[in-house]
């Protein structure tokens, strides 16, 4: 019984935080006070205001979707919201029929990944790379001039439970530059390998313009009410071949929430990212 307790719990801690979470929005909002005019730009442009959180590299939206400043003075628009399972940003990655993108994260110490989390990191490069994409993914050890550093969350964030969070790629075709992800997914949740390298990769999948599978309703992965993420200036297009309708049973790796259970590429998924890559 004490070894299924162990099992059980941390799964079913990650579930409750995204849920508490969701909970705490208001708390959040009054202390660390997101200006109401930037609240009011963000609805207008379609996406959902509720949960704004200010973080260093400008706003957080849905909890691991960040917005810069600059995104935000270049997004006035709102656009049309429509209901069908996968979903691309407007802008994509520029590949002239091949790109090797560069990754790098720091290992070991305070601020760095545990080995654990390093191998969660390339197993989501070697899903990429299986794939036999245009774009592909390189792990590099030095921070100096990678595509996407990966780098911690803050330990208050970590601790409150944030899994990670990226941004969409930029007008110019390149990709999302930072992920920042928690470094206690291992240590603290009890991920395994394969449930670290889902929600890294998930993050990947927004820096190379990956929507949320149920953007158009969270609650389908994240259970509570319906809740619409917005089409959000970026762009939520269709991507041909994928079906309508999400569901949590299909285990797309783009679903907005996780149980940190691995979510290895369905059929669907391979479908999106071989359109789009
Ligand atoms: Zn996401």
């Amino acid at each position: 019984m004490q070894k299924l307790f162990k099992l059980i719990i941390p799964v079913l801690g990650l579930a409750f935080i995204v849920g508490s979470c969701q909970k705490d929005r208001s708390v959040d909002l009054a202390s660390e006070v997101v200006p109401q005019n930037i609240i009011d730009q963000i609805a207008r442009m379609g996406f959902n205001p509720d949960g704004i959180e200010r973080v260093e590299e400008g706003y957080r939206i849905e909890r691991d979707i960040i917005i810069t400043e600059e995104f935000l003075s270049e997004n006035p628009t709102r656009h049309i919201v429509p209901n069908q399972e996968q979903y691309s940003t407007n802008n994509l990655v520029s590949t002239n029929g091949s790109r090797v993108i560069t990754m790098y994260a720091p290992e070991g110490g305070r601020n760095g990944y545990s080995a654990g989390m390093i191998a969660g990191l390339d197993l989501a490069i070697a899903r990429y790379n299986s794939e036999n994409l245009e774009i592909s993914f390189q792990r590099v050890t030095s921070s100096g001039g990678a595509d996407i550093s990966m780098t911690r969350l803050s330990k208050r964030d970590e601790r409150r439970g944030v899994l990670g969070s990226a941004g969409f790629p930029t007008a110019s075709g390149d990709p999302y530059g930072q992920i920042k992800m928690s470094g206690i997914l291992e240590s603290t949740y009890g991920l395994s390998t394969g449930g670290i390298a889902t929600i890294i990769a998930h993050e990947m999948g927004h820096c190379i313009g990956f929507r949320h599978t149920d953007w158009f309703d969270r609650s389908i992965s994240c259970g509570g009410s319906t809740s619409n993420e917005g089409t959000a200036g970026v762009g939520a297009n269709h991507i041909p071949g994928t079906p309508t309708g999400a569901t949590l049973s299909a285990k797309s790796w783009m679903l907005a929430c996780t149980d940190g259970g691995n979510r290895p590429f369905n059929n669907d998924d391979q479908t999106a990212l071989d359109y789009l890559y």
